[in-house]
């Protein structure tokens, strides 16, 4: 049934291809920008607090600029020429440096503030708009889709987005405006010296930059795989009765043991490159600045230059150079953001085949026997499948109250006639009418809850007893959840569990035995109360007094509403008021237990063979 969970969601792998910022071409850098126009509608909300944080950024990057001009002053005036300034001359230059450092760290602190905030904010917003669309896909999205990509989506390529908003924007605003700004203070202190730096700067940090990618390449490599190890160890834990049930714990160990060999190899790689930038980088800056100290030196000794002006010019260049390693830094960011975003834009522009109309018809009131349900000329082949038919021309009316058997070896479409009741998919040809409405004309929300499954595996969420049957109809009272399960015979095991309804049923419920599983989805089922039932029995057989209650809980079930049963047993088959056989996709039999067999066609071999007398 498509209610069960998938088991294993793995983690995706890692290593997109939009992953890699070494693709800064031209081309992939537009693309990079229209793909994070996409985020634009998250971002628009907040505008206000945009607003701010620009205004913070700018105030911060000003004051960072201003320091070394205030130094330069402090220097020149403060020390140089001590004498010729009154002493409270000079407390006014150190007053001011120490207002201009207050400012910094407020407009700092404040900005830092304003971008986190969006940045989680951002993040909290498209993680629910992506989850809650996500929800409301159609199975056809899960057959193509893993859960675990999905998972991955919803935190990986979010956080990345984090990242983006909430460091990356504010950190090319903040170095560009100070590049510029330095740049512009360079120049005005010294033309000829910056003239020169400019070529330093060239010389310098562009290896370090070029080399310090390569580093980031191989980090990101070795977080791939960690991610391949973790991977594999989610697939075994997952499987591990099966592992161990063929010994192949020593095999597994193995193979994990050498995964994590090639993540450390990696992570080897990777910390030697690192190890090795270090050292290029510090001798390149080092020597960068003692050169230029070296020139400023001997400008001061001429006498063309102060010496507040060259400390002056000194913290400007180093400024310069430090926004320029953080710009190239974020293009990188930015770019695996964007991968990000287009990935979880693309989850969000996925489009369900199946919609409710804008203007939903409406079911009539409901009456006491229960639905009607009427199927006309249904063609239909999964979307996967084209050529492969899975129901051929099949017409079926049941009336309000009735209980209507489908049997049918396995194939022949028991399945895929329910998920077509449910909406799921729609029919290529042909249609489905609930009490005279075609289902296609109502609204999803109200045709699913006309209609209650009882599914061939339940799943049992893990929670107690009580939210687990409540899952039925959420706003039910406590009151209306034991009655429920009194009528699913459930109440008296659920009774004696440990803690009673607020025993906790374990991940999928493996605390409970198959016939107990069954009677919380009978539960389930009776506290929704829907005019149509869907029953898919199980095909593993219970112990006789497991099936006896478990009969007598789907008895109950069935009273005053419309059935529709895929059968396995001989108790149903007999209680049913009328058997459909299908074989291939079509109806080939209709009519009573004993009509069905004295016919002696594929439902007396069927019967023979497949229904489990009690
Ligand atoms: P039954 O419930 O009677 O055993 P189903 O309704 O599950 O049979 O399947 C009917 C046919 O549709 C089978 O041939 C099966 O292979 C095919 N089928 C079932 N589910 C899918 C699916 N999700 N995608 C493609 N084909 C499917």
């Amino acid at each position: 049934m498509p209610s069960t969970p998938s088991s294993s969601p793995l983690p995706s792998q890692a290593g997109h291809p939009a992953d890699d910022p070494t693709s800064d071409s031209p081309t992939a850098r537009k693309s990079a920008l229209a793909a994070l126009r996409g985020l634009l509608p998250f971002l628009v909300p907040y505008k206000k607090q945009f607003l701010l944080a620009g205004l913070a950024l700018v105030v911060a990057a000003a004051a960072t600029l201003a320091v070394p001009y205030a130094f330069k002053q402090m220097i020149d005036l403060g020390f140089g020429a001590a004498g010729s300034k009154s002493a409270s001359h000079i407390n006014l230059y150190f007053l001011a440096l120490f207002g201009v450092a207050c400012i910094l760290g407020v407009a700092t602190a404040l900005r830092f503030y304003m971008v986190s905030w969006l940045g989680e904010r951002v993040t909290a917003d498209l993680r629910s708009a992506v989850y809650a669309h996500v929800v409301t896909q159609s199975p056809e999205f899960f057959e193509t889709t893993k859960t675990g990509e999905v998972l991955s989506r919803l935190t990986t390529d979010t956080t990345l987005i984090q990242t983006l908003v909430g460091t990356s924007i504010s950190m090319a605003l903040r170095n560009a405006l100070l590049f510029i700004g330095g740049m512009s203070m360079l120049f005005f202190t010294s033309a000829r010296l910056t003239s020169i730096i400019i070529v330093m700067l060239a010389a310098v940090v562009l290896p370090i930059v070029f080399y310090g990618r390569r580093v980031r390449k191989l980090s990101r490599a070795s977080q791939d795989r960690v991610a391949d190890a973790s991977a594999m160890a989610g697939e075994i834990l997952n499987a591990m009765p099966t592992v161990q049930a063929f010994t192949h714990e020593e095999i597994e160990a193995r193979r994990f043991a050498q995964s994590v060999e090639r993540a450390f190899a990696t992570a080897m790689e990777r910390v030697r490159a690192r190890s090795l930038l270090t050292v290029v980088a510090i001798l390149l800056v080092f020597g960068a600045i003692v050169f230029v100290l070296w020139l400023g030196a001997h400008a001061v000794m001429e006498g063309s230059m102060s010496g507040g002006e060259l400390g002056q010019f000194i913290l400007y260049a180093s400024l310069v150079a430090g926004s320029l390693g953080a710009l190239s830094e974020v293009m990188g960011d930015t770019q695996r953001a964007a991968g990000a975003t287009e990935r979880l834009l693309d989850l969000l522009a996925a489009h369900s085949p199946v919609q409710s109309v804008l203007l939903p018809e409406k079911l009539p009131p409901r009456t006491a026997n229960g639905a009607a349900l009427t199927v006309q000329g249904v063609d239909f082949h999964y979307p996967s499948r084209p050529g492969h038919p899975s129901l051929t021309q099949l017409s079926l009316t049941v009336q309000p109250g009735e209980t209507v058997a489908i049997v049918g070896p396995s194939g022949a479409g028991k399945t895929t006639l329910f998920q077509l009741l449910l909406r799921f998919y729609d029919p290529q040809q042909g249609q489905i009418l609930l009490d005279g409405v075609d289902i296609r004309y109502l609204d999803l929300q109200a045709l699913r809850g006309a209609i209650g499954i009882v599914p061939q595996d339940t799943v049992i969420f893990s929670a107690n007893a009580m939210e687990n049957i409540r899952f039925g109809r959420p706003e039910a009272s406590d009151a209306e959840v034991i009655a429920a399960a009194q009528m699913a015979a459930a109440h008296e095991f659920i009774d004696r569990l440990p803690g009673s309804y607020a025993c906790f049923l374990g991940e999928r419920g493996v605390r409970l035995s198959g016939g107990q599983r069954q009677r919380i989805a009978i539960a389930r089922a009776l506290l929704k109360n829907p005019p149509l039932l869907l029953l898919d029995e199980a095909t593993s057989a219970l112990d006789a007094e497991s099936e006896r209650l478990v009969q007598g809980a789907l008895e109950a079930a069935m009273v005053g509403r419309t059935t529709l049963v895929i059968a396995h047993r001989l108790a149903t088959v007999q209680r049913a008021d009328r058997i459909i056989v299908l074989e291939h996709g079509r109806i080939v039999e209709s009519g009573t237990h004993a009509e069905l067999v004295a016919r002696d066609g594929l439902y007396a071999g069927l019967a023979a063979l497949q229904f489990q007398t009690q």
